[in-house]
């Protein structure tokens, strides 16, 4: 394709978005003219209009998402001598905020179809000394969690939903995020909720975790220089408090368009050489943080995208017990072979709200021919 033609970008952020971007613009200067740059009235605001939009008692801003699971696993106690089930295909934070509390991870394979946790997976690496289950509700698909929580109830175990991909998914009708103990989000620019830096929530109905959270966020203080427990800086910054809170409003129109073209992208693929993501099953939701097909030819079809200009991601190309921060856990090749075999088959396409019919024409077209680039690959090869 010629080079005239601009590249289609995996993911794009608010200034894809003029209107909202102006909007975004107002806030900022009101935020520095007031000077109201950590907790206060903003991070209270937007506290309370996503603890409602979760439909959840309580919502904790805190600085990221991995910052909300630690956060979220120190307040439930998880420590020294724990072990957390957590899912091989996440995001490495999803594991290193149970590092950081000096527990364990105990890594587990996913369902071959829908790539998320389930019961039985869990089953397979649980110990007397698992404590608590983190759940992934990975690309924005939801996880069966009614299971887990079963099986967590019978086991004595917590569970911490990681929704950092799936902010507003419903489950059964309920939003994620607050089925559980606790849930994670996180806004980081990219996210569904995308803050302008680093940002993140802790969601619960519990209100002794809410407590405990609010208070390791900002030094253990209830009041200034009054310390009741040992914690850390990790507020939401007000400025970020106060764009979530205007993104806020309409996330959910943001969210529907993302439903509509993972609708169109599926469409538009069907018949063709790549393994398109799971059905949504029955009761859960898929708010399409990414789309995320799977091929043989994985490294292949990557090439061929980007000859015709197409951006592409690998989520996530290294199992996280094969990685070389968690080496010393001594699992070996073959131990997950579900997660490992998706490792290297999946490949993200753009999505994000702002993409057009003509951008999703244009991958339909360059996927089309990719069967015939693949041969011309393996020729050379
Ligand atoms: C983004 C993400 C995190 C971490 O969030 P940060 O805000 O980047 O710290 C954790 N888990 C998952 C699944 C994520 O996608």
């Amino acid at each position: 394709m010629s080079a005239s033609i601009a590249e289609l970008p995996l993911t794009r952020l608010d200034e894809a978005d003029p209107e909202l971007l102006e909007e975004l613009l107002v806030v900022t200067r009101q935020v520095a003219e007031a000077g109201a740059f950590t907790l206060g009235e903003h991070v209270e605001g937007f506290e309370a209009d996503f603890a409602g939009y979760c439909d959840a008692a309580e919502a904790i801003g805190v600085s990221s998402g991995t910052s909300a699971l630690e956060l979220a696993l120190r307040a439930l106690g998880i420590g020294a001598g724990d072990e957390v089930v957590v899912p091989a295909n996440s995001f490495i934070a999803t594991a290193e905020a149970v590092s950081a509390v000096g527990a364990t991870p105990r890594f587990a394979d996913v369902d071959a179809g829908s790539l998320l946790l389930t019961a039985e997976t869990v089953a397979a690496v649980l110990t007397p000394r698992v404590r608590c289950i983190i759940p992934v509700h990975l690309y924005g698909a939801t996880v069966e969690l009614e299971p887990i929580l079963a099986l967590a109830r019978e086991h004595g175990a917590f569970v911490v939903e990681d929704a950092c991909q799936a902010h507003g998914a419903r489950l059964d009708g309920r939003r994620v995020g607050g089925l559980g103990n606790a849930g994670a989000f996180s806004f980081y620019p990219s996210k569904n909720l995308g803050a302008w830096g680093d940002g993140g929530a802790v969601v619960t109905n519990d209100p002794e975790v809410a407590e405990r959270v609010r208070l390791l966020r900002s030094h253990g203080q209830p009041a200034r220089y009054q310390h009741t427990i040992i914690g850390t800086t990790a507020r939401l910054d007000g400025l970020q408090a106060a764009l979530l809170r205007t993104k806020l409003r309409s996330l959910d129109v943001r969210t529907a368009r993302r439903r509509r073209l993972g609708a169109e992208l599926r469409q538009v693929l069907a018949g063709m050489p790549i393994e398109l993501p799971e059905a949504v099953r029955s009761g859960g939701d898929h708010v399409h943080h990414l789309f995320v097909v799977r091929t043989d030819s994985r490294d292949a079809l990557r090439a061929h995208l980007a000859r015709d200009g197409i951006q592409t991601g690998l989520h996530y190309p290294t199992p996280l017990h094969l990685t070389e921060a968690y080496a010393h856990l001594g699992l070996r090749p073959g131990a997950l072979p579900v997660v490992e075999h998706a490792a290297d088959r999946v490949c993200s396409l753009p999505m994000f709200p702002a993409m057009t019919s003509g951008d999703i024409d244009r991958v339909a077209e360059s996927v089309s021919t990719f069967d015939t680039a693949r041969e011309a690959v393996a020729a050379v090869g």
